[in-house]
């Protein structure tokens, strides 16, 4: 009935989240609030790992990705289930590293990573940097030296392969700003580089070809491109590649007519094609890493408002005004992208309305979706946004000074504040 398997509709004709009543979280926290279903996103880690130690006989690794929504909370959560993170910057590390995280289960990605993220990550023992080009391997190479540390390095690989999603977040093919190309040799000259270094241990490769990806085609098509590459590796250089990185992407259920495959089905094919190919080129089978963002957070959050001002205009179009927008949740006024959402306290009621939902930010694009299907609407009422969780807090920002909602996590029935909501002395912080 719902985008996420958490939510439901109870006796009073709420939505609720993880058997959670949200019109009282919203009337608890206030709006805007962001929702986070700890059990969802514990379950959902569960069926990644779950599946890498069934389809590839335990040698895989589920590392989150945290950028899709990262905060100590979430860390820990990820922590206590054994799954590893990926981390993209200083914020993201430190983060982890304030949270406990085991750092050795870190790998740390950026396409510009500066001299101090850097030795951050050496300082705190991050278990892969993932180089993304040859001035990085310098500048690596040369920190390591200075700390008398050999940190295991990964290359992060164009593959070639294009997936069906939208073009902002496709970045597996030749035009894209991250990582070395297949095809024009450089990502091989970059290897014999790396093998001859003397402060870092070339252990793999990377790809990850996009994100919102619901075909598992290209994940194979993939995977075995990179083992293509691991092989000429082996032969040409004699060089034996420990790890495979797949990367994430795989696709979410936002709207009702999304109809991802499972991830389980994901595994079981992309490790039964790295096993094939691996006998077919007489090469060991590498540890394998996934690096899952969205599929974990988002479908584990929702966000809800409170609806301001409505506007009928004849012949055009309804709009709903919400106490949140682009702030919040930026993913329409970059990509388009669409949601569900629902009156939280009139949930049980059918959603023949088409309105556009809009934020309370100054522009014109800052929108949550046009022609959504929705419950009538008034001033007052809860909408919940569905399928939150992942590129929304983690996107957010002050503008037009607006405070940042909290993060409340749900479990067991029971809510708790993960991330405060900015105050208003938050807002002037770092003015003098
Ligand atoms: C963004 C990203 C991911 C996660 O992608 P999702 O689509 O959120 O699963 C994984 N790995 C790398 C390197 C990324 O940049």
């Amino acid at each position: 009935m719902f985008v996420s398997e958490n939510l439901d509709v109870n006796a009073q004709g709420h939505l609720t989240a993880g058997g959670i009543d949200t019109v009282e979280l919203a009337e608890k926290y206030g709006t805007p609030l962001y929702v986070m279903d700890e059990e969802l996103i514990r379950k959902t880690l569960r069926r990644f790992h779950d599946s890498m130690n069934k389809y590839y006989n335990g040698m895989g690794e589920v590392h989150y990705a945290s950028k899709a929504f990262s905060c100590m909370e979430m860390c820990r959560i990820v922590a206590s289930e054994g799954d590893g993170l990926d981390a993209v910057s200083i914020g993201e590390l430190y983060t982890a590293v304030k949270a406990g995280f085991p750092m050795e289960k870190v790998g740390f990605h950026g396409n510009n990573k500066s001299d101090e993220e850097l030795a951050y990550a050496l300082e705190v023992g991050v278990g892969h940097i993932i180089v993304d080009n040859i001035p990085e391997l310098h500048r690596l190479e040369r920190i390591a030296g200075e700390k008398g540390v050999k940190p295991q390095i990964m290359f992060r690989i164009k593959p070639g392969i294009e997936a069906h999603t939208h073009d902002k977040i496709m970045t597996g093919q030749i035009d894209s700003k991250f990582g070395f190309a297949l095809e024009t040799g450089e990502a091989f000259e970059a290897v014999k580089e790396a093998v001859a270094c003397e402060n870092v241990e070339f252990y793999g490769v990377h790809c990850h070809i996009g994100s919102q990806i619901f075909d598992i085609e290209p994940f194979e098509a993939a995977a075995k491109v990179m083992l293509g590459f691991i092989a000429k590796i082996k032969n040409e250089l004699g060089y034996e590649v420990k790890g495979l990185n797949l990367g994430g992407g795989f696709g979410i259920k936002y709207l009702n007519d999304h109809d991802p495959a499972p991830f389980e089905t994901y595994l079981e094919r992309v490790s039964s094609v790295v096993k094939s190919e691996c006998e077919k080129l007489g090469i060991a089978q590498p540890r394998m890493f996934i690096e899952p963002g969205r599929s974990i957070a988002a479908p584990a959050g929702i966000t809800l408002y409170t609806v301001g001002a409505r506007k009928e205009i004849p012949g055009i179009r309804t709009y709903v005004s919400i106490d949140g927008g682009m702030c919040d949740n930026p993913r329409y006024i970059l990509y388009q992208s669409e949601y569900e959402a629902v009156v939280a306290n009139k949930a049980n009621e059918e959603r023949n309305e088409k309105v556009t939902i809009a934020g309370r930010c100054c522009e014109s694009g800052d929108l949550i979706g046009e022609n959504m299907p929705l419950q009538h609407a008034e001033s007052g009422d809860i909408i919940a946004v569905l399928a939150t969780g992942a590129y929304n807090y983690s996107m957010s920002s002050n503008y037009n000074r607006l405070q940042k909602p909290a993060v409340v996590f749900i479990n067991n029935g029971e809510s708790r504040i993960a991330v405060k909501r900015e105050s208003l002395d938050d807002i002037i912080k770092n003015d003098v």
